[in-house]
């Protein structure tokens, strides 16, 4: 059996990786940080098939022992501080875990895996946030980067550090740079979870108000369940490689809100929304659209879920979630 060591196994990626490469017959291994952490316990329950090991992004001895006890075939780095909003907040903290984070990572694998029949192959979750202030349009794997954020900066460091690990000591380490991808498992805090939630309570009569930032914006959505395979992908490869994964299709936050307002059956959604400048970024990004051919030509990748289905999918999840919790009917709509 073929074993995988997934750090992020808590987070949104890293339920939907283990999930797949369970079916595929891995042997999951799932980096869990933190003292008593609860979200292992839900990861024990949800997936019992998934052997949890303790670890830090900021501590390498420990991410030694991970690898160590873990002994895989494959690491898939998806642990970061995530969120660009609060990365501006807590910049250093971000700089460490989304940076140098990957730093130790690549560090373990090349001590522990140094002593390997197999080298292991390494995956890291590069963010179509390096783009920024994009230089051209659509983004592809030659796109220089232009990162807007400290989450952005951070990204880029992961990325250049993985090119250089490959270059330098000849490891099979690749990065997907992923563009936006969401689902039901996306943290409450991102703009689309943040709306399908919004929708479902307001229809149960669980929330009054939506405050959101700018409404223009736009962004290149996917599935986070077909992203994860993309992963996969690109470490089945015979040489490591970084590979951009996008839908190439990019839509508003305001028809993201008429969606997820319309599958609850509001129509005018506008009553219910408030536009608030503290929810705008310091620095936005410009117009994030990717050009995932090479994903398409060498790895044999394309989307499945197209953006009103994905909007669909997440409304249909937070009505029932948020009911069950209220102790309330799931409505018709
Ligand atoms: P997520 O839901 O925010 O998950 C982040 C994970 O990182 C959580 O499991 C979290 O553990 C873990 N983590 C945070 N600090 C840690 C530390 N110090 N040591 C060990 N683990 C730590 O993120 P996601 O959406 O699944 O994204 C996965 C990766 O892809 C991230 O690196 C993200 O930046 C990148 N990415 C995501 C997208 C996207 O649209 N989703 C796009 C491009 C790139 P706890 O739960 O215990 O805090």
């Amino acid at each position: 059996m073929p074993r995988a060591l997934v750090t992020g196994i808590t987070g949104q990626d890293g339920q939907h990786l283990a999930e797949f490469l369970h079916t595929k017959g891995y042997d999951v291994f799932g980096l869990v940080k933190g003292q008593n952490n609860p979200k292992g316990d839900a990861i024990r329950k949800e997936f019992p098939f998934v052997q949890l090991v303790p670890g830090d992004l900021a501590d390498l001895t420990s991410l030694i022992q991970a690898v160590e006890v873990s002994a895989p075939d494959e690491v898939y780095n998806l642990a970061a501080i995530s969120f660009v909003a609060m990365s501006f907040n807590q910049a250093e903290l971000t700089a460490n875990l989304t940076g140098l984070g990957v730093l130790r990572m690549l560090e373990a694998v090349r001590i522990v895996g140094g002593n390997q029949a197999n080298p292991m192959r390494f995956y890291q979750a590069s963010s179509s946030e390096m783009f920024g202030k994009v230089r051209e349009t659509p983004q592809t794997e030659r796109t220089p980067f232009h990162p807007r954020s400290p989450y952005g900066c951070a990204k880029v460091f992961g990325h250049d550090i993985v090119v250089n690990y490959r270059e330098s000591y000849d490891m099979f380490a690749c990065s997907g740079i992923l563009f936006n991808h969401e689902g039901p498992r996306r943290g409450l805090e991102f703009v689309t979870r943040k709306v399908t939630n919004a929708a479902a309570r307001i229809k149960l009569g669980l929330q009054h108000e939506l405050v959101l930032g700018t409404l223009d914006t736009k962004r290149d959505w996917g599935y986070a369940g077909d992203y994860v395979k993309a992963m996969w992908l690109m470490l089945q490869q015979d040489e490591p490689d970084d590979y951009v994964v996008a839908t190439g299709v990019t839509h508003t936050i305001e028809t993201m809100v008429e969606l997820a307002f319309t599958e609850v059956g509001i129509a005018d959604w506008r009553q219910y929304v408030r536009q608030d400048p503290r929810f705008t970024r310091p620095a936005e990004v410009d117009l994030l659209i990717g050009d995932a051919s090479k994903a398409r030509d060498k790895l044999g990748w394309k989307p499945e879920v197209d953006f009103a289905d994905l909007i669909k999918m997440m409304v249909a999840h937070d009505l029932q979630w948020e009911a069950s919790k209220a102790g309330i009917t799931t409505p018709d709509v």
